[in-house]
């Protein structure tokens, strides 16, 4: 690790299992003081015990991202821990809802819009004005290649993260000249909870990792390592985009 992050005050918002996990250990390492944020306080507890007694800095705050209170609390809360907030790592999401349109609830719209856009865009807008004050910063939200191209039966979920590519894509443009840059990862098939859940046996898992040039099934820390190249001074130059992180599918 060569301390890409240093200094760096990240949250992490849906921090306590998969993508958002390893995203958290891996900023930890590269020098980030990170804020693990989620339901799941338990979780959240676990891994920053394991951040912590490993030497690097971290707390955890319970956030549900379809509250307002709950999301404006997590940015305080980073504030007032750490005194300031740098970056962000937009990760929650859910998936769900499959079928062709005629077929789907609108239950399921719901559910899945709220948090897979309304909530990542309330919390984009409470980062946003926290970086504002403290003069920049750096986001990274985490799309899908369902967010790139369009498939069969995915439409509720696809629609989602074209959505959020949308809103990456204008902040990445409205904030350009104040120092804050936005970009999306658009990660493929990448093994966690929610990815044994649609594909739980082996031979799923194959046939999902087939469809993409490189042929496996990536695991959560290298979604983690895009995150790192977005949120640190490497990639200082580019903003408002959604990097493909799909094994050359796109
Ligand atoms: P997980 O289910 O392992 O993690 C999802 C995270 O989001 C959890 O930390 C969960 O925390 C959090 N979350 C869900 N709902 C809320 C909410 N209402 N408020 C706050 N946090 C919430 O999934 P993955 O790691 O696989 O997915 C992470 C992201 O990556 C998602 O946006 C997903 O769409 C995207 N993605 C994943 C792919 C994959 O193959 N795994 C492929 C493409 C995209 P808690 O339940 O504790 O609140």
């Amino acid at each position: 690790h060569f301390n890409r992050l240093q200094e760096k005050v990240i949250l992490v918002i849906g921090a306590s299992s998969g993508i958002g996990e390893a995203g958290a250990r891996l900023f930890a390492k590269e020098g980030a003081t990170v804020v693990l944020a989620a339901r799941r306080l338990d979780k959240l507890g676990a891994i920053t015990k394991d951040i912590t007694s490993s030497g690097g800095k971290a707390a955890a705050v319970t956030c549900d991202i379809l509250k307002e209170e709950d999301v404006q609390n997590a940015v305080t809360f980073t504030i007032s821990t750490f005194g300031r907030i740098d970056s962000a790592f937009n990760n929650a999401g859910i998936a769900g809802g499959r079928g062709p349109i005629h077929t789907l609830s609108m239950t399921d719209y719901d559910r899945i819009f709220d948090v897979n856009l309304r909530g990542i865009f309330m919390c984009m807008k409470y980062e946003i004005s926290a970086m504002l004050e403290s003069g920049g910063g750096t986001i990274v939200n985490v799309s899908s290649g369902a967010g790139l191209s369009a498939s069969p039966g995915n439409s509720i979920y696809s629609a989602s993260k074209f959505g959020l590519g949308a809103l990456t894509r204008t902040a990445g443009l409205d904030y350009a000249k104040k120092g804050i840059r936005v970009n999306a990862i658009a990660p493929g098939p990448t093994w966690t909870e929610a990815f044994e859940q649609m594909c739980p046996t082996e031979e799923a898992k194959e046939r999902m990792a087939g469809m993409f040039p490189m042929n496996y099934v990536a695991d959560a820390e290298d979604m983690a390592r895009a995150a790192v190249f977005l949120l640190s001074e490497e990639s200082r130059w580019t903003t408002g985009i959604t990097l493909p992180c799909e094994g050359g599918k796109s």
